[in-house]
């Protein structure tokens, strides 16, 4: 059995879905502080799927799953990933995402489970010194949420030597879209994403549209990223898992398109799929934001066979489809 850590949340469900999908039999820690039960009901559909709401921060919790089940591998998603709640309170960060997954890695060891995909981010990256970016780049996180992953990394490399653990540390770029059926989504409380922010304009009485900052270094003023479509981002996870059970080896890959996109490009493929316009206006930088970022991804291309086929326009057309029916 495969253990989802976080899977009610946006990312991990998408990835419990393609584990379904292909045969497996999933458990699913989740301490739902983020993540939606209705998002676990949902999965629990799809088929056999044991759910325990627990904590990583409290050892116990994490111990009665593996006390439970034969647990081959863990996903690893359950994290809190808002760059601006981690500079503000740097604690909640590193207590969840760095001692939570001590507590998980040091469980694993205990019962003899040995495998793991860790959910990376580029914020580990830090400013770009070059782009696209590839896994050799520097690491020089600029916010306590880049550093807790960039930790857990290091953890990981430390307990592959000491204790044989073999991860693979997936650093996703921007995560975009939604499940082609609609059954999960992306579900933030409250919404910081550039894309859920866009259509949410659309509904109700959402405030206009803000885009932080016209006057980057970038052709039309605004940030570029790479947003990589979430179903194509939870395949590459199935494959880093072939990949590891193949290979028996710790290794670290990119996840992107390596295409870059503008805040103003995005804006715009939203208003041209919604076929209208959207209320939008320009408003200071947010603190933080590189200018550009995006993927050298050549790696998982070449080692894991991924190959990313959705476009950012399937991703805003099912992001949006999800938006309605959480509008409704
Ligand atoms: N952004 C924006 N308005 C919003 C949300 C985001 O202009 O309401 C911009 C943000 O400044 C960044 C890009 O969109 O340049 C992507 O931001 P997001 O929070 O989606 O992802 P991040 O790159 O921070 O991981």
């Amino acid at each position: 059995m495969i253990l989802i850590t976080g899977a009610a949340g946006y990312i991990g469900s998408h990835a419990a879905i393609n584990f379904l999908n292909n045969g497996y039999e999933i458990a699913i820690f989740d301490n739902l502080e983020n993540g939606h039960i209705e998002t676990i009901e949902a999965l629990k559909r799809l088929g056999k799927v044991e759910f325990v709401k627990g904590d990583l921060r409290n050892i116990e919790d994490i111990e009665s799953v593996f006390n439970k089940y034969d647990i081959d591998a863990v996903i690893h998603f359950a994290a809190f990933a808002l760059v601006g709640e981690s500079v503000a309170n740097p604690s909640k960060y590193y207590r969840n995402n760095v001692y939570g997954t001590l507590n998980l890695l040091d469980t694993m060891i205990k019962h003899n489970c040995k495998k793991i995909i860790f959910s990376s981010t580029c914020a580990t990256y830090g400013e770009p010194q070059y782009t696209p970016i590839d896994e050799k780049h520097p690491q020089n996180p600029i916010n306590p949420y880049g550093m807790s992953k960039l930790m857990v990394e290091k953890i990981m490399e430390d307990y592959d030597t000491a204790y044989g653990l073999k991860s693979i540390r997936l650093r996703y770029f921007n995560v975009a879209g939604c499940d082609e059926q609609i059954r999960v989504g992306e579900w933030h409380e409250p919404e910081t994403h550039l894309i859920p922010n866009i259509l949410k304009s659309t509904f109700g009485n959402e405030k206009t549209f803000k885009i932080f900052g016209n006057d980057y270094t970038t052709p039309d003023g605004t940030c570029i990223r790479d947003y990589v479509n979430v179903e194509d981002l939870a395949e590459a996870h199935r494959l880093a898992y072939l990949y590891l059970l193949k290979e028996n080896k710790s290794d670290i890959f990119n996840l992107g398109t390596e295409n870059g996109n503008s805040v103003k490009n995005i804006f715009d493929i939203c208003e041209k799929v919604l076929e209208r316009k959207i209320p939008v206006q320009i408003v200071e930088r947010r603190p933080g934001d590189p200018a550009k970022l995006f993927a050298d991804a050549a790696k998982a291309k070449r080692l894991l066979h991924w190959c990313p086929q959705r476009t950012i326009e399937q991703s805003i057309k099912t992001a949006y489809e999800y938006e309605k029916l959480r509008n409704n």
